[in-house]
């Protein structure tokens, strides 16, 4: 496994590279769900390509930039057991240099949800991730479910500005209580970590009336919503129900795929879950198909 840390270096190692090259970009401190889409990319791709890189222009003033969890020599040593060929660490001050006065921006899709809580995140994600594909030169790019709307954004701009690759879903990864793998459940004590599970739970509760036949969209919402309403220690911030695509509410009953997406702080951090309706496209094809591009 090679691990390069400045620019001219990765444009030299990826231009070693032959075959169908597989990116998953990260912010580091992996773990299951990180891994299972290395493993995916491994499955599908020639070679596989690691970005490991705690994005600034993502992370509002007041969140969590200095305290996000680190931990670049066990990322290492797991990257290197699941057969990773190279891994790009770049510092801020690379990818930002003194000067730099480029964004790139999605229109419409991130002002909902998670744009209304975090302003600025979206900006940061594309223009992150543009940079990224412009260096890494993908022919797929793995992403989480875990960020639906980071997905559905993703999916727009490569879209739109011609990116010549697939996006590629993994299902979300969770603890066997169905707690959804996240960095930030680091920040969680005992309690709080138990509260967290109402998040799946409430998704949970939606998807057991879906299956029973309810396809209204407010009465899932709502169902999911008082789950969530009967934790002390959660403050809900959302519990949607949109369009997989567009990120759009949607109102009226149909038999058309949903995707129901919520948010609740937790303590201190705020802790993200959804999940596809109907329940079986929550796996990799399904999911694709729904939320990825071809
Ligand atoms: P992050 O390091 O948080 O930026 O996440 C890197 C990638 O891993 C993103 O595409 C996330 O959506 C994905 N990811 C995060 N948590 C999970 C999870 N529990 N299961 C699957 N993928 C995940």
């Amino acid at each position: 496994m090679q691990i390069v840390d400045s620019i001219p270096a990765l444009r030299e190692a990826r231009a070693a590279l032959t075959g169908k090259v597989g990116v998953v970009p990260t912010m580091g401190a992996l773990h299951a769900g990180h891994l299972s889409l290395v493993e995916m990319a491994r499955a599908d791709c020639d070679h596989v390509l690691v970005t490991i890189f705690i994005n600034p222009t993502q992370f509002g003033p007041d969140e969590d930039l200095d305290a996000y969890p680190r931990d670049l020599d066990g990322d290492l040593a797991k990257l290197e057991q699941y057969g990773v060929d190279l891994v790009f660490t770049p510092t801020p001050a690379m990818m930002y240099p003194d000067g730099y006065r480029t964004y790139v921006e999605v229109e419409e899709i991130t002002a909902y949800f998670e744009g209304t809580h975090r302003p600025e995140h979206f900006r940061g994600v594309t223009t992150v991730v543009t940079k990224l594909f412009n260096l890494t030169l993908p022919d797929l790019a793995y992403f989480g479910q875990k960020d639906a709307q980071q997905v559905a954004v993703l999916r727009r701009l490569v879209r739109d500005l011609n990116f010549p690759l697939e996006i590629v879903v993994g299902a979300t990864m969770r603890e066997d209580d169905g707690l959804a793998l996240s960095s930030r459940n680091a920040y969680l004590n005992d309690e709080e970590r138990e509260a967290a599970l109402v998040l799946s739970r409430g998704l949970r509760a939606a998807a057991h009336a879906y299956e029973n036949g309810e396809r209204d969209p407010e009465t899932l919402r709502l169902i999911a919503l008082d789950v969530l309403n009967n934790e002390e220690l959660t403050r809900t911030d959302y519990v949607g129900v949109v369009d997989a695509r567009t990120f759009a509410k949607v109102e009226d009953a149909t038999d058309a795929p949903l995707l129901m997406v919520v948010a609740a702080k937790v303590g201190k951090p705020r802790l993200l879950d959804n999940m596809l309706l109907p329940p079986h496209l929550n796996d990799r094809d399904g999911l694709t198909a729904t939320l990825g591009v071809g």
